[in-house]
């Protein structure tokens, strides 16, 4: 006797953002691994859609305080993508970062945040103010 083994799937639809064709596709997944992927006109659109329904990931963009600067705020940004369900904790840790003007865009403000091997680097310069005498 034969025994087949039924293998629960679960089907996603997702939108690929990679490129301006916005290709909307399906993946299906069982048992946590990806068994089928459609609809996808590439294969970096493939790649993404597999990574967004396994492990997601965002480019993280937020600000920090800066002292001494033409503004309060600097914004920065994540050199790469981060976990999805790693952000939230991402911006609490930068929420107590606070740098001192000058900054230029690209400087380093958080080296390897959380340890996910990512920086956090300032997305513009921000030049110091000298204090009104
Ligand atoms: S699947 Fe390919 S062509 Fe379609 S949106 Fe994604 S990257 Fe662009």
């Amino acid at each position: 006797m034969i025994e087949q083994q039924e293998t629960k799937s679960t089907t996603r639809r997702v939108s690929c953002i990679v490129c301006p064709m916005s290709c909307v596709g399906e993946v299906e997944i069982a048992e946590g691994q990806v068994i089928r992927t459609a609809g996808f006109s590439c294969e970096r659109g493939r790649v993404y859609a597999k990574t967004e329904v396994t492990a997601p990931k965002r480019v993280l963009t937020t600000t920090v305080k800066i002292h001494g600067g033409a503004l309060s705020l600097l914004p920065v940004v994540s050199r790469q993508p981060l976990p999805k369900g790693k952000i939230a904790a991402c911006v609490r840790c930068l929420a107590a970062v606070e740098v001192q003007a000058p900054v230029r865009e690209g400087e380093i403000i958080a080296e390897n945040i959380l340890g996910l091997g990512v920086d956090i680097v300032a997305s513009r310069d921000v030049a110091a103010v000298l204090p009104l005498q």
